[in-house]
């Protein structure tokens, strides 16, 4: 959507990820104008009675709070289009139905969010979609009725990531879409349009809202992928809210900043919990003993806010020490200013046997670190004061 009252995207688009943030998508600067993009509630809009393109409507995601968040979020990605919708399954839900029909196949990673797993072996099935979940051999999976790949960039919650270039080839030579949940990663992290990728989703939900107050995701890619997208949203009705919107914006002006915290304080806490005494191990991409530090080095610009940690004595040690934080907050969910930790035993990985966690390498005692942007020493103390037993 062009002509929105945004000017110099050529140019800003050269500009680094921090300006991107504050300044893509922003009003044009005109005198007593408001510096920051109005709230807009409007469902409708005044148009020619015979208009030149397509009418605005809040559902067709066309709000003015949806355009600049938009500009906001295909800067960042480096695409040429973005969609926001009204979450992160609004965003996966359209995007996989725009790019599925009846008879088509996909092929996607067995550790994915499991909401995403739910919509894939739940309701798309229902619609003539058939759907085979991997491990890491994608090739032997492909059929001739495959049409796209879908993995997260770092799964949840070992954190193992992905690399991208043996997807993008396989897609290149098969003609698949390859579609990229890069909610753990985030632009400040890895771009995987950058790296060859058809379309980026989040759940904005997270790092990118980033305050643990909007739900809201983003499809972002090539401008003729995105409409695909809307199409889908338009019919659905995934759309997010203006106030969303608005939010969503303004947590994005703060997100290179936010996420280099939570890398930082991430990279010390792994380093800290590695040699605590009542730590057996830590899952952090960011040590040189996790099974992808090597990849991980490579691809990423910051290894990411998450941390798993296995607490020596199993569930109930590990439900103690969460009983005994006093900072660090017990809730699901990730990416907030404010560190949270939980138990995928009874979150995400809670319809589990303890078997098939234990496949997964989810092994009792494990806790879920989100970190937030707290100060690195006293998130040290907090957490390991939790782990000892000292605190309350
Ligand atoms: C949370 C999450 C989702 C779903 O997002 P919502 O905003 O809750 O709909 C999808 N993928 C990943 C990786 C997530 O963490």
């Amino acid at each position: 959507m062009a002509g929105d009252g945004r000017s110099g995207e050529e140019k800003i688009e050269r500009r680094g990820l921090s300006s991107l943030a504050i300044h893509a998508g922003s009003p044009t600067p005109r005198v007593d104008a408001p510096v920051v993009t109005p709230l807009v509630h409007s469902t409708t809009f005044f148009m020619d009675p015979r208009p030149p393109g397509e009418v605005r409507y809040t559902r067709y995601g066309t709000n003015p709070n949806h355009l600049s968040v938009a500009a906001k979020l295909a800067a960042l990605e480096g695409a040429e289009a973005a969609l926001p919708t009204g979450s992160g399954m609004g965003a996966i839900s359209a995007t996989l139905l725009a790019n599925l029909n009846a008879g088509d196949h996909l092929v996607a990673s067995r550790h994915l969010y499991g909401g995403t797993l739910g919509l894939l072996t739940g309701e798309l099935p229902r619609l003539g979609i058939r759907v085979t979940l991997v491990d890491d051999d994608w090739e032997s999976a492909v059929r001739p009725a495959t049409r796209a790949l879908l993995v997260e960039a770092i799964s949840n919650p070992l954190l193992r990531v992905q690399d991208p270039v043996p997807l993008v080839r396989l897609a290149r030579d098969r003609g698949l879409v390859l579609i990229v949940d890069a909610t753990f990663a985030t632009p400040v992290n890895l771009r995987p349009l950058e790296h060859g990728a058809d379309i980026v989703v989040h759940s904005a939900t997270k790092y990118l809202g980033g305050h643990s107050d909007v739900t809201a995701g983003v499809v972002a890619g090539s401008l003729e992928r995105v409409e695909a997208a809307r199409r889908c949203l338009r019919s659905f009705g995934q759309n997010l809210d203006p106030a969303g919107a608005w939010l969503l914006e303004r947590g994005l002006k703060t997100l290179v900043v936010r996420v280099e915290r939570q890398n930082q304080n991430a990279m010390a806490l792994a380093r800290v919990l590695s040699g605590h005494g009542s730590v057996t191990r830590v899952h952090h991409p960011g040590l040189e003993d996790h099974p992808d530090h090597a990849l991980a080095r490579r691809l990423l610009r910051g290894y990411g806010g998450m941390l798993g940690v296995v607490v020596r004595g199993g569930d109930e040690a590990a439900l103690a020490a969460l009983r005994r934080l006093r900072m660090v907050r017990v809730a699901p969910s990730l990416g907030g200013v404010e560190s949270l930790a939980s138990m995928p035993r009874y979150t995400s990985h809670v319809h589990m046997s303890d078997d098939e966690r234990a496949t997964l390498g989810i092994e009792p005692g494990f806790i879920r670190f989100s970190i937030g942007i707290e100060d690195a020493r006293d998130l040290e103390a907090d957490i390991g004061e939790a782990l000892r037993g000292e605190a309350g």
